[in-house]
């Protein structure tokens, strides 16, 4: 029901042309793990729900973006968690392509979950939270395509206001030539590279630089040039830094969260 009522928020946000307060910016990110680092990143003792844990949060940079250099973070829920230990590990990216702003809300949703187990005490949920942080170490990415997110939510760029809802890529400069080349509404925009399209695995089925797109079956696809999979695998730093923090870490099992302007997951 949450996530149907958030749906309604964002369809008629959309409608309006702006997003309403509900949905992290990218600053809004940075702060809130800057709080929670605050209330919790050197707390060994932070809730009766989690008895003799520790610390329960970390939160550190694992990359920056490709054409902004804005850095991005992960997050490291565990007992101990100021300390790597030799424990399985679970990723849960929130969010890649910059549209799709559910995945955002989940991981940090997610992340409040966990640091407060108290709220759930006496719910089915409570023995698993303590459990997976007794044995496990849970790691969130809210975003890893912060330049991205900043064009859906809007900012002013020496003079110029800079949006696109429908923005899906990172910022890359694809033509060179020195300005972000965009068109609100899906597709159309000349700069920037679908950075899902950009790792290896399967990258040559991604699409050429401005690549005009015919739909093909789901003409809710119909997208010109928002499936660029750059000039190469791994040409974008999100991805190389995904890549790096994936094999330092050797997740057991990760989970990626996407939400379709098509309708279909
Ligand atoms: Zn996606």
């Amino acid at each position: 029901m949450k996530l149907l009522f958030s749906i309604c928020l964002l369809g008629v946000s959309l409608l309006s042309g702006q997003l309403i307060d509900r949905w992290h910016t990218y600053e809004e990110i940075q702060q809130q793990l800057e709080l929670w680092d605050a209330d919790f990143g050197s707390n060994s003792e932070p809730s009766p729900g989690y008895p003799g844990s520790g610390i329960i949060y970390h939160y550190e940079e694992i990359g920056r973006s490709t054409h902004d250099d804005l850095p991005f973070w992960g997050v490291r829920l565990s007992y101990n968690a100021d300390v790597k230990e030799d424990e399985p590990r679970v990723l849960f990216l929130g969010q890649c392509h910059a549209e799709e702003i559910f995945g955002v809300e989940t991981a940090m949703e997610l992340i409040d979950m966990f640091l407060h187990p108290e709220e759930h005490i006496g719910s089915m949920y409570y023995q698993y939270m303590k459990a997976i942080l007794q044995s496990a170490e849970v790691w969130v990415v809210p975003t890893y395509n912060p330049e991205g997110l900043r064009v859906v939510h809007g900012y002013e760029d020496a003079g110029a206001w800079i949006q696109d809802l429908a923005y899906r890529k990172n910022k890359r400069d694809v033509n060179a030539n020195g300005v972000f080349d965009f068109v609100p509404g899906s597709g159309n925009d000349s700069d920037g590279v679908d950075l899902n399209r950009n790792y290896d695995f399967n990258w040559i089925f991604g699409d050429a630089a401005w690549e005009l797109d015919p739909g093909g079956p789901n003409p809710s696809y119909f997208a010109h040039y928002d499936y660029y999979r750059g000039s190469a695998p791994f040409s974008e730093a999100e991805t190389r830094s995904i890549r790096d923090f994936a094999k330092a870490q050797n997740f057991i099992l990760s989970i990626a969260f996407h939400s379709s302007r098509s309708g279909n997951v």
